[in-house]
């Protein structure tokens, strides 16, 4: 057993967007603090967290100022500097640990671990010129997919190839970043498994959520998902085959492919994820909880879901129809606190609420 943080510890959060908000709320549940740690000014977790440090992730004080105030550090996105990882690690423990994130920052190192698992993931191939892009192009086939090894989300830094004949013009939109190709994956519909994993090595999944993307950003996500039994006991001993693997603390998602010959896995993120927000009215431990639960060394709460779910994402001019969604009676509003809303931009999300089937 190891000894979880004592009520009214701090727990640092690099990344002040909805996510770090959230985990906030989560914490302060518990009865801890938070310490957000974001570069941009007037953060959405800000309005709810304990302190905030604004400053970037190349001031090397900043950072030791900020763990100097935290028992320990988790984050809400994965794309951390490995330098400022070095600085705040050598000071405070952080979770989940930096081979989750070595694994996940780059798709190459990401599709290879899971491959060596035994899972099974879309053929891939580097590219980093126009010879290994032919070369991928012969290995892989089309349709494909070429996508940024790094720093890709919400589906940027990504070509589509129907055809070869394709090929020069999406190797020309990477714009020289190294990138793999993808196989198309044809599945019937894409589904999550959003699991939490606690110091001691409990593990616990959610039940999986069906999501729907428009224009590259999740859209929906529906609970239960389409798919059998069996399918769902995939789904949930594949994601705790990689928490283990890992050694992973935290919740993580996990998005994978539905497929006539099996579950496909798509890619991992090292973090509460959006396809997880229906849990905040789904379950009566959320993965916000379950995540904070986990980093500060606590058992981890009972996911099991106990509703039907339809998550709606509100982006950018969704917001118009705000006193309409409040007026519904079993939708669950919940905002971001942004400012300016923006195309394209996750202002907050919907949980429609209906009596659970199965
Ligand atoms: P990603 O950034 O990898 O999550 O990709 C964004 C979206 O593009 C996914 O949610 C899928 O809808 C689609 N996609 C990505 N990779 C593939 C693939 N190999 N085959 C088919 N569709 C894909």
């Amino acid at each position: 057993m190891t000894k979880p943080l004592a009520p009214n510890a701090t727990i640092g959060v690099l990344g002040g967007g909805q996510l770090g908000r959230m985990l906030s709320v989560a914490a302060s549940r518990l009865g801890y603090r938070t310490h957000i740690f974001e570069p941009g000014a007037n953060p959405p977790a800000g309005h709810v967290a304990d302190q905030v440090t604004t400053a970037g992730y190349d001031d090397a004080n900043a950072l030791r100022a900020f763990a100097a105030t935290v028992d320990v550090i988790t984050y809400e996105f994965e794309n951390i500097p490995t330098e400022a990882l070095d600085i705040l690690e050598a000071l405070r423990p952080i979770h989940p640990n930096r081979d989750a994130l070595r694994v996940s920052q780059d798709r190459l190192t990401e599709k290879t671990f899971l491959r060596d698992l035994g899972l099974t993931t879309a053929p891939f191939a580097t590219v980093d010129d126009a010879d290994s892009m032919t070369a991928a192009v012969a290995e892989v086939g089309v349709p494909a997919i070429l996508k940024t090894r790094r720093f890709g989300y919400d589906g940027k830094g990504q070509a589509r190839l129907k055809a070869a004949d394709d090929a020069a013009q999406a190797l020309a939109d990477m714009a020289g970043a190294p990138a793999l190709l993808e196989g198309f994956v044809d599945f019937s519909h894409e589904i999550s498994v959003i699991a939490a994993r606690s110091v001691d090595g409990q593990v616990s999944c959610f039940d999986p959520g069906e999501n729907v993307h428009k224009d590259g950003i999740l859209a929906t996500t529906t609970v239960p998902a389409r798919m059998s039994g069996s399918q769902r006991m995939d789904a949930v001993l594949l994601a705790g085959k990689i928490l283990n693997a890992l050694n992973y603390v935290g919740v993580m998602g996990v998005e994978l492919f539905v497929t006539p010959k099996g579950l496909i896995v798509n890619e991992i993120a090292p973090r509460v994820h959006n396809s997880g927000h229906w849990t905040q009215n789904g379950c009566t431990i959320d993965q916000f909880e379950q995540h904070i639960r986990a980093v500060a060394g606590l058992p981890l709460g009972d996911g099991q879901r106990v509703n039907n779910v339809v998550m709606e994402n509100l982006i950018g001019d969704d917001m118009d129809r705000l006193p309409d969604l409040l007026a519904e009676p079993a939708a669950a509003v919940h905002l971001y606190g942004k400012a300016d809303t923006k195309p394209g931009r996750k202002m907050g999300h919907v949980n429609r609420i209906t009596q659970k089937t199965a």
